[in-house]
């Protein structure tokens, strides 16, 4: 398959020191991960994920996997199987990112009115930070003008491919297109790796990622628990913690995680006493109701753009003003486990086909021209974990999150479900702005009593 990038008019790479900003993001992220170490009640688990997201430990033992010959591939959002992945013997690491310290330097070569999704990504590959330079190769779906972008800037540094994303979701439509995409990554890793995809070898990595879903859906549920067994801001450094760690590892882990968390139900809560809230459910005309106990820390789901270590603003803002994240719909969070594999038939075809509609159908994100089940989304979860109320995140400069808000707002309305937008970037100058609003609209919530 031929690259997409012409090569003529390449500029070799610019590459900055990055120690500062190392130092930067680990003091932001050393004081958020403080504040959910003071929670009481936490799940001494939760210490694994910590150290997996803060310490060298996964960096030092993936120097020592390459020392060994071993390969790792860079992933864009989740649309990349890691299961081909790990069936041509390599590993696979996510690497979108949100680190404030890494977007004004992304600046210097990417435009300045570009996602901050991107830019700090971008700007950790300029400083080598993070597990950028250990990847071999980057994987990027073309799944918005940014992404597609700024794959032709990623390959200065290392070989970067595209994965080309339908625009719509239609089953029938798109599935044989997609379907070839994904045969063709298929192809490419072996070819890059040096290893045949045997039919053996991908069902072995399938069943390997189911049981990670497997082991994640349990936390999903754990997360219905009244008041509540873990915290969205725990449950979220765990799920991203797989982003690099060794899935079995992971696996297991998240099973012990489980395991501790559901003894911590309404004995021990985590959070701070919230505000009294009491609540009676949504106005009788509404189609909503909430039926969360009194007395229980306002469940809020958060929705939009994707928040990601060690951006954790809106999380922290959120549960530190009493309330808790108990569901949500993001790609960093949620959305990135949740959906397991239905293999038909255990050929190379059959699982290429599943592997495709599992990495497709089930996907929130924005970039597709009808995205109805986004709201779908909401609206199931809204009622599973008897939400009392909707946060969504927008990423300033993303156009395609702000242009759904409306649209999510005008259905919640009708709805009876209170919502509340955030606009907002990686930086940290608007936190009192935004606790301001988060507390206004939790009292709001409140009041509704
Ligand atoms: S919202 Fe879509 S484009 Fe953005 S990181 Fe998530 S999957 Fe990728
Ligand atoms: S937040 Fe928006 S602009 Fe940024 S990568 Fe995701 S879809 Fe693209």
């Amino acid at each position: 398959m031929k690259s997409v990038f012409d090569g003529r008019y390449d500029r070799p790479p610019v590459v900055r020191d990055g120690a500062a900003a190392r130092a930067d993001i680990a003091a932001i992220g050393g004081r958020y991960l403080d504040a959910m170490k003071a929670g009481k009640g936490r799940p001494a688990s939760m210490g694994y994920f910590d150290d997996i997201m803060t310490s060298a430990r996964r960096r030092t033992e993936l120097e020592e996997y390459k020392r060994g010959g071993g390969k790792i591939v860079g992933l864009f959002c989740n649309f990349v199987p890691e299961e081909l992945v790990y069936a041509a013997g390599a590993l696979p690491i996510r690497l979108c990112a949100e680190a404030y310290p890494a977007v004004p330097v992304a600046e210097e070569v990417l435009a300045r009115d570009v996602c901050p999704l991107v830019k700090s990504a971008f700007g950790m590959r300029m400083m080598k930070l993070g597990y950028f330079d250990l990847c071999d190769l980057a994987i990027m779906p073309t799944s918005c003008d940014a992404k597609k972008k700024c794959s032709k800037f990623m390959s200065a540094y290392m070989p970067t491919w595209t994965l080309d994303l339908p625009q719509a979701k239609d089953y029938d439509k798109n599935l044989s297109q997609w379907t070839r995409e994904i045969g063709g990554i298929k192809d490419r890793l072996e070819e890059f790796c040096g290893r045949k995809i045997t039919a053996a070898g991908l069902e072995g990595a399938i069943r390997m990622v189911h049981r990670r879903t497997e082991a994640f859906r349990k936390m999903y549920e754990l997360r219905k628990a009244d008041p509540y067994a873990i915290t969205g801001r725990d449950a979220f450094l765990a799920i991203q913690a797989s982003f690099h760690d060794d899935i079995d590892r992971w696996t297991g882990k998240m099973n012990e995680l489980v395991a501790s968390a559901s003894l911590m139900p309404s004995a021990n809560p985590v959070v701070p006493p919230p505000p009294k809230i009491l609540l009676t459910g949504a106005p009788e005309a509404n189609s909503y109701s909430s039926s969360a106990p009194v007395s229980c820390p306002p469940k809020i789901l958060l929705t939009g753009a994707p928040v990601i270590w060690p951006n954790w603003k809106l999380l922290h803002t959120i549960e530190e003003a009493g309330a808790v994240v108990a569901a949500d719909t993001l790609c960093s969070g949620t959305q990135r486990l949740f959906d397991p594999i239905e293999v038909d038939e255990w050929t190379q075809h059959g699982m290429i086909r599943a592997l495709a509609v599992k990495h497709l159908f089930p996907s929130l994100c924005p970039c597709f021209i009808e995205n109805a089940e986004h709201i779908d989304r909401i609206l199931e979860l809204a009622a599973d974990f008897r939400i009392d109320g909707v946060v969504y995140h927008t990423l300033r400069l993303c156009q395609l999150f702000d242009m759904e808000y409306n649209h999510v707002a005008a259905v919640l309305r009708e709805k009876g479900i209170p919502l509340i937008n955030i606009t907002t970037d990686l930086g940290l100058e608007d936190s009192e702005q935004i606790k301001t609003r988060i507390e206004a609209f939790l009292e709001m919530i409140g009041n509704r009593a």
